[in-house]
């Protein structure tokens, strides 16, 4: 998935803000991080594995002095080495570019062979946004125009794309692709210094205000010198062109706080948890026992609609990460085992209603279900707030093949109960939640859904 975020400064600053803005967007990325940042002619830069409290430290912040900072924390979805990011690329016509990437490219091996036969440019290995970032700067190379080059990039690269470039000369550069896929929002502070971040819960930890998205297909620079107020804003339209934001960003990777796309996402959740009342046909439930975190708002909407009260019971070390990948099954096991706890005493003789988000591959629902027991409930009813999950997904969500999903082995509804050790299994329909998302921003009349289509 991964999370960006940028700042521009007038005057010299430190790193302190933009570690903040970083920090805020940890949840899209716990691989590793990168911090950027160019102080006229000198630029330096932090990359390495790790959680990002863990990569930099107090000291370090306050000495990186600079007047454009990048940052960048990853999610994995390739195993390719050196994928940390910002990228840096020499570039003869405007110096160093910097560059980040959130989103995937589809079409990598036609932009590789583009940059072979019109550009004399080879690439042997390099994630997608390598790739991408070669590219870019490439363009630097043939255009003057800002205009020209984000033509060109939106005209060429397929796939979900939110980027930030900064170049000391020209200054920060955001572009997000033309269908929106990934989330893009800006803001500034009192001093006209700008910040740019995947999600606007990075406004919420500094002294910047959030602005306005950077809508789809467009590229705004906030340029290094003359910016009282001006930000240079191009939108690219072309006729195929139409708004789809990722559901799964609201469903799971925003943080609750944000806005996405004129959306608040705790609303969102809320709201769902209301529909998903509608598809729990049980009158014997005692109680519903969220999942933490992010189910924890669909229940607040769940038990409104079903008078039903909120029982705590599952336990999360949030020091744990990433349950859902694992090679094999056993260590998928013991993996939940490590990252979730059960308080047995309020379940024990009640029938009790487990919601989830989301159902992936089953492994955690499964997990979570066997140390339930332990506590000897009555009964236990599973709920998803996310519809069922048929598909992979091309534009950033770690699904890699549809075997691994539970939907692939378990048909039916009463498979997948089966499967996961409960009575009964309940889900919210795609038809539910895009009215809902249209009911919420009558502008987003179409969303990326790969992953709940059944092909
Ligand atoms: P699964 O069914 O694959 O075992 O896991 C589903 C759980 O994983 C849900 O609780 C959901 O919150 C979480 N989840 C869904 N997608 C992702 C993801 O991309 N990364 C991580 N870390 N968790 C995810
Ligand atoms: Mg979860």
């Amino acid at each position: 998935m991964c999370g960006i975020t940028g700042i521009i400064y007038n005057k010299t600053n430190n790193g302190i803000e933009i570690y903040q803005s970083l920090l805020s967007i940890q949840h899209r990325g716990q691989d590793g991080a990168g911090i950027y940042w160019i102080n006229k002619n000198n630029s330096e830069i932090v990359r390495k594995s790790g959680l990002i409290n863990q990569i930099f430290k107090l000291e370090q912040l306050k000495a990186m002095e600079g007047n454009i900072y990048l940052a960048h924390n990853r999610y994995k979805t390739n195993n390719i080495p050196n994928s940390y990011q910002p990228f840096v690329f020499k570039n003869d016509s405007v110096g160093e570019i910097s560059m980040c990437h959130n989103g995937n490219i589809t079409n990598v091996d036609e932009i590789i062979a583009l940059l072979k036969i019109q550009y004399d440019c080879s690439i042997e290995v390099g994630s997608d946004s390598y790739v991408l970032g070669t590219y870019i700067s490439e363009l630097f190379k043939k255009y003057s125009e800002i205009e020209s080059i984000s033509k060109e990039l939106q005209n060429t690269v397929e796939g979900s794309f939110c980027i930030l470039i900064s170049i000391y000369n020209y200054g920060l550069i955001a572009i997000r692709d033309k269908y929106g896929i990934r989330p893009l929002s800006y803001g500034k502070n009192k001093d006209n210094d700008y910040l740019v971040s995947s999600e606007t819960c990075s406004f919420n930890h500094t002294n910047f205000t959030f602005i306005d998205d950077i809508h789809p297909g467009e590229t705004v620079l906030f340029p290094t010198n003359g910016r009282e107020n001006i930000h240079y804003r191009y939108q690219y339209n072309h006729p195929l062109q139409y708004y789809s934001p990722c559901l799964f960003e609201y469903i799971y990777f925003s943080r609750v706080d944000s806005i996405i796309n004129a959306i608040s996402v705790y609303k969102f959740r809320f709201l769902l948890g209301e529909l998903l009342g509608k598809y729990i046909d049980c009158s014997n439930i005692d109680c519903i026992v969220p999942t933490p975190e992010t189910s924890r708002t669909y229940a607040y909407g769940l038990s409104n609609v079903l008078k039903l009260p909120i029982q705590e019971a599952v336990v999360l070390n949030r020091y744990v990460n990433r349950t859902f990948i694992g090679e094999d099954k056993n260590d998928i096991f013991a993996k939940v085992k490590q990252k979730f706890s059960v308080i047995e005493e309020p379940i024990r003789n009640k029938t009790i209603l487990v919601l989830d988000d989301s159902i992936v591959r089953g492994n955690t629902s499964k997990g979570i279900v066997e140390l339930l027991k332990k506590a000897e409930p009555k009964a236990i009813y599973f709920a998803s707030a996310a519809p069922k999950i048929y598909d992979t997904n091309k534009y950033g969500i770690h699904i890699e093949n549809k075997e691994e999903l539970i939907t692939f082995r378990n048909k039916t509804n009463e498979e997948i109960a089966n499967f996961i050790g409960v009575e009964k299994i309940f889900y919210t329909s795609l038809n539910d939640v895009l009215c809902l998302v249209n009911n919420l921003n009558s502008s987003i009349e179409s969303m990326e859904t790969s992953i709940f289509i059944n092909k």
